[in-house]
């Protein structure tokens, strides 16, 4: 499926997509590759409704085919243009938006649409991954505390949630800078750029609670790197390569030993602040695995947009095979 056009700027995507005929034709061709064929055996060229883009109907038994069915435009009254535009919209890593800038942007004249359309599309969002990440890649694991008051309790992390992040260390191979003319848009440090990544909420920072999500995240033997504090101990037991660095609450060491990580929890905390205005803790989880789902395929803006339309199908497992080819623009992507 990857030779099907995908859109890489704007203008491409109202170039592809100008229509509802034209998403429903790109429809059509992920579905029958070859040809309609109808579930009865015939197939060729169906019938078709210039009013109805969405239906092809058998010439042999007279039944129709939805091209939405079992995707999540299936049953709803929305223009598939609208859905394509709302799609494309919520893939890019912009920080994602309202309903009512969604509304605005897709020209919808009622509120409900856009809340409904974007509730729709989000839900594909909030699936968290179980694949566990690392393997030939190291990983820097952290936790961070999000959100929560002070109220002059002094110094201290009251009412707060913690998170537990892992992400994946990359290296971009030297040849893959020389030439490139992407590469100032790529800030690195030594060619380290961030990979897959891994967010969850977690009760407390004891050594149970942080090595079961290590243990739950990362794949075995994987190289791990983490502060000193002494909750990840128990990892080199547990047979990971633990590499513990610096002394604990040193901004400077942590800053140069742990910058990825790091540059994702400062990612996570603005955009939660600045475009959900803080968080109830019973819907972080739900917000970092959205954050998690634009994180990880912010090269691939191809595979998000067919996963929240729910088309995604075998193209899942090859993104970060395909990552060193990727151009990201983002601070989140890079070591600063
Ligand atoms: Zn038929």
């Amino acid at each position: 499926m990857t030779d099907l056009p995908f859109p890489k700027s704007l203008p491409d995507f109202q170039r592809i997509f100008p229509n509802d005929a034209a998403c429903a034709k790109y429809l059509e061709n992920i579905r029958w590759r070859e040809g309609f064929r109808c579930a009865c055996g015939w197939s060729g060229e169906p019938y078709r409704f210039s009013s109805r883009p969405g239906v092809l109907r058998c010439r042999a038994c007279k039944t129709d085919a939805r091209l939405t069915a079992g995707t999540v435009m299936q049953d709803t009254h929305t223009p598939l243009s609208v859905w394509f535009w709302g799609a494309y919209l919520l893939t890019s890593m912009t920080p994602g938006m309202s309903a009512v800038q969604f509304q605005r942007q897709l020209g919808l004249t009622r509120y409900e649409t856009a809340f409904q359309l974007l509730h729709k599309l989000r839900a594909g969002m909030v699936r968290p991954n179980r694949d566990r990440i690392g393997g030939k890649f190291p990983v820097e694991v952290d936790e961070t505390w999000m959100g929560g008051q002070t109220r002059g309790e002094g110094k201290g992390t009251h009412h707060k949630t913690c998170v537990a992040g892992a992400v994946e260390i990359r290296q971009r191979k030297p040849k893959e800078d020389a030439g490139d003319k992407h590469s100032k848009a790529i800030p690195r440090r030594g060619g380290r750029y961030a990979g897959r990544l891994r967010l969850s909420v977690i009760p407390n920072r004891g050594a149970k609670t942080l090595t079961r999500f290590v243990s739950d995240s990362v794949e075995d033997r994987t190289m791990v790197v983490t502060d000193g504090w002494g909750a990840y101990d128990g990892l080199g037991e547990m047979g990971f390569e633990h590499l513990p660095v610096a002394e604990r609450g040193e901004a400077r060491i942590a800053e140069e030993y742990l910058p990825l990580i790091h540059l994702v929890f400062s990612n996570l905390k603005a955009w939660i602040l600045g475009v959900h205005h803080g968080v109830d803790p019973q819907h972080l989880q739900a917000y970092c695995n959205e954050f998690t789902f634009r994180f990880n395929r912010r090269f691939y803006p191809f595979n998000s947009f067919r996963s929240l339309l729910g088309l995604a199908g075998s193209l899942e497992s090859h993104t970060y095979e395909e990552l060193y080819s990727g151009e990201c623009k983002h601070s989140c992507a890079s070591t600063g």
